[in-house]
């Protein structure tokens, strides 16, 4: 059995190490935060087979350019000169192909459904109650335009073997009949899922101190070194740590960390705010995707939390309340009778969305560090991919087959 270090303890730090801890080896997992907020904490909690198109794909760059120009749309790049941008740029320019769409689809697809079925057997263990609901998830569309797209992928995802249905105005009704309704229709991804990610972080957190997994909190890598093809320290201050096999699993942070190493990670940031509310009449039990506003809205913990926006920029910790109240203004449009009020500032969550310009997770070997693997750039799909990504990091780790084909995520690809 080896010693591993697990660095970055989001929802995919914390799955690898409970994959590996399952192996039997000894586990540190080192975060530079106290693992009560991480991006992994706030997020919309959606479980999302149903995102087989990657955020790389036509039209992204036509709407983007449109969207740039309105301080409360939910799609915004912060032009730089630095920070990666431009080189992340010109690959996303690149990739946003219908034959990058094609080529990810079946990846993507069999990531999702694997992680997603890791999710249900993770639920079926003591102490793993994470409010996981199978009831699927509603994309809600207003224009023709958004109708047609939503139903094209509807069709795609339906050859694919994924379970969705297109729904009248009245089918949706009928399924949350307290809730009213200002919309043409929705897809429903029923092949989707939804949890409460605070619970599944800490439930994750309190079994691996259970299983004597060490988990090392407040404390920055802030060098490592090498002897050529093998990591040989990390070290966090003036302290060292050493292991036999390291795991970078760092979001957003991942460029940086890689840097370290001398290693290139192509990664920008996707900040996104969320906000929750008390909905005590409880109307809604499948979340809802606002198409055309890029809103997501899912009930948790007897509340309903709404949650958006992608700023490309660099790490910072501003609030832009233009998009938050762009967040808020939208939901009405789709729920006359739900109405979010502007959150003060204290109770807006931000987190970034550790996003590959392809759109794709990097999961794999460093083709340069031997005992080294990259579990990192999920984007928008993080919470949803992260048991599927622990399975696999554990699975590298151990010298075990993957259990699915994992060409598409490798880092140097
Ligand atoms: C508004 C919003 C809604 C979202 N909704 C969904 C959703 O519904 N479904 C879904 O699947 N995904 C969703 N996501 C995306 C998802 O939250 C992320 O993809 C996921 O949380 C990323 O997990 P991670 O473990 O890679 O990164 P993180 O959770 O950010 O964890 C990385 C950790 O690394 C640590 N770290 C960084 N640098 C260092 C260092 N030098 N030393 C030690 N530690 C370090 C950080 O402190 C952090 O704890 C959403 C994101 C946002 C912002």
């Amino acid at each position: 059995m080896a010693d591993i270090i697990i660095i970055g303890g989001g929802i995919i730090g914390l799955s690898s190490a409970y994959y590996l801890s399952k192996q039997g080896h000894q586990i540190t997992v080192i975060d530079k935060g106290d693992l009560t907020d991480n991006c992994s904490f706030g997020n919309a909690g959606m479980i999302v087979p149903s995102h087989f198109v990657p955020l790389a794909a036509p039209g992204m760059i036509r709407q983007g350019i449109r969207w740039m120009f309105d301080s409360k749309s939910p799609f915004y790049v912060k032009p730089s000169l630095g920070g990666g941008l431009p080189a992340w740029g010109l690959t996303f320019l690149k990739k946003s192909t219908q034959r990058h769409v094609e080529e990810s689809a079946l990846p993507l697809r069999d990531l999702s459904l694997l992680s997603k079925q890791l999710f249900q057997d993770l639920a079926k263990e003591p102490d793993f109650d994470f409010e996981l609901r199978n009831n699927g998830i509603l994309a809600f569309y207003k224009t023709e335009k958004a109708a047609e797209e939503e139903a094209h992928l509807a069709k795609r995802a339906i050859e694919l073997g994924l379970d969705m249905a297109v729904l009248s105005k009245a089918e949706c009704e009928a399924l949350q009949p307290k809730l009213k309704l200002d919309v043409l229709g929705a897809v429903h991804y029923r092949c989707d899922a939804h949890l409460y990610p605070v619970k599944l972080m800490q439930a994750l957190i309190k079994y691996l101190e259970q299983k004597g997994v060490k988990i090392v909190r407040n404390q920055e890598v802030t060098r490592m070194t090498t002897n050529g093809s093998q990591i040989s320290s990390v070290f966090t201050g003036t302290k060292e740590w050493k292991a036999d096999q390291y795991i970078l699993a760092t979001g957003s942070w991942s460029p940086a960390v890689a840097k370290l190493l001398g290693l290139n990670i192509s990664l920008m940031p996707g900040k996104g705010y969320s906000f929750m509310e008390d909905e005590p009449q409880q109307r809604m039990s499948i979340p809802a995707l606002l198409c055309e506003a890029r809103v997501a809205i899912t009930p948790m913990n007897g509340q309903i939390r709404y949650g958006g926006t992608m700023e490309i920029a660099k790490i910072n910790s501003q609030v832009n309340m233009n998009r938050v109240e762009g967040i808020v203004a939208s939901v009405p449009k789709y729920f006359p009778d739900l109405t979010p009020a502007v959150p003060a500032l204290k109770d807006i969550w931000y987190g970034f969305r550790p996003s590959s310009p392809d759109g794709l997770p990097y999961i794999g070997r460093s083709p340069k560090l031997n005992n080294l693997v990259v579990a990192t750039g999920h984007g928008m799909m993080g919470l949803s991919l992260g048991p599927a990504t622990g399975l696999l990091v554990s699975q590298l780790v151990s010298g075990q087959r993957p259990e699915i084909d994992i060409q598409a995520f490798l880092p140097q690809r």
